[in-house]
């Protein structure tokens, strides 16, 4: 087993006690250090490196007081970096719509109807919404099965068309549905597939041109590394999605992905998904995500 990062940090700082400032050559191995740390955690090479060159500009000549010691110095200077780079504080989430349009994209077994189904259950019982769940995979029949029974979970209504094959269709007919019915959030989980493909991604792209969401969430597996950044980039260069749902983060990832995605797409990180439970969903805070990149 590994230390952790902050561990590795502060033993390498050990011997540096007391007063004195953060040199040239106590830097630069535990620059490697970190770097090597956040390319295990999945995080770019090349933002990794930029990463920790901007750490090591900071962290020279910084005054060490004796109050805290040097390996706590660098610490909180690479978690507040990397707080930073995720964004800093929380993204907004906007709701406030009538009714709110939430389009939900991504690959195959990402966890998007999991989420949905979570998203639902999260806005009414935290936010006190009305959603309605928008079955779009036109596919796969078992999707909508799965959407209905997670909507039968959180008891929010679930509106499908099993015969219609027109997923714009089905988007357009459920928003003047859920006007008709007063539901104030939509909610509309769109197909995947297991890799990016043009035919998934034009329809993705044709739903979101028929009802105009207010958010586009791209939801991604934690767990699938770099992959995750390749496809990150291909959804957002044909959606211009809004935000990252980042899941599966109750696996053993360190969640580097999060920083890789925010940084190649500028694009925040939303929500995090820890579980199958549909009580699990929270709200990405980037400092949390930093301290677990650290470990
Ligand atoms: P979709 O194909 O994108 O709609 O993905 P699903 O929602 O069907 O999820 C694919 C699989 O991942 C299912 O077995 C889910 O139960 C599981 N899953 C979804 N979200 C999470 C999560 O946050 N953590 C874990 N451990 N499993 C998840």
């Amino acid at each position: 087993m590994f230390d952790s990062l902050s561990e590795k940090l502060e033993s390498a700082f050990k011997q540096l006690k007391g007063e004195g400032r953060i040199s040239e050559i106590n830097v630069a191995t535990t620059i490697k250090e970190i770097r090597r740390a956040l390319i295990d955690a999945d995080v770019n090479y090349k933002i990794a490196k930029e990463f920790t060159d901007k750490v090591k500009d900071k962290a020279l000549g910084e005054k060490v007081l004796t109050s805290i010691s040097p390996g706590q110095l660098m610490v909180k200077i690479v978690k507040d970096e990397l707080t930073d780079l995720m964004g800093g504080t929380e993204a907004d989430f906007d709701i406030s719509q009538r009714p709110t349009i939430v389009l939900i994209a991504g690959l195959q077994g990402s966890g998007k109807t999991t989420f949905s189904g979570k998203l639902a259950n999260f806005l009414k019982t935290k936010k006190g919404k009305k959603p309605l769940l928008v079955a779009a995979d036109i596919y796969r029949p078992a999707a909508i099965n799965q959407l209905q029974v997670l909507g039968e979970q959180v008891k929010v209504p679930v509106y499908a068309e099993v015969e219609n094959k027109n997923a714009v269709e089905i988007a357009r007919n459920a928003v003047e549905h859920a006007k008709k019915e007063g539901h104030n959030v939509i909610i509309i989980d769109t197909a995947g597939r297991l890799a990016i493909d043009e035919e998934m991604m034009q329809e993705v792209a044709n739903v979101k041109n028929a009802v105009n969401p207010h958010e586009v969430l791209f939801v991604v597996d934690s767990m699938t590394g770099q992959d995750a950044v390749n496809t990150a980039k291909s959804f957002n260069d044909r959606l211009d999605f809004t935000g990252v749902v980042l899941t599966k983060l109750d696996g053993d990832t360190r969640g580097g992905a999060a920083l890789t995605i925010k940084y190649t797409v500028n694009k925040p990180i939303k929500f995090v998904s820890m579980g199958e439970k549909l009580d699990t969903l929270d709200t990405f805070y980037p400092e949390r995500m930093a301290q677990r990149i650290l470990g």
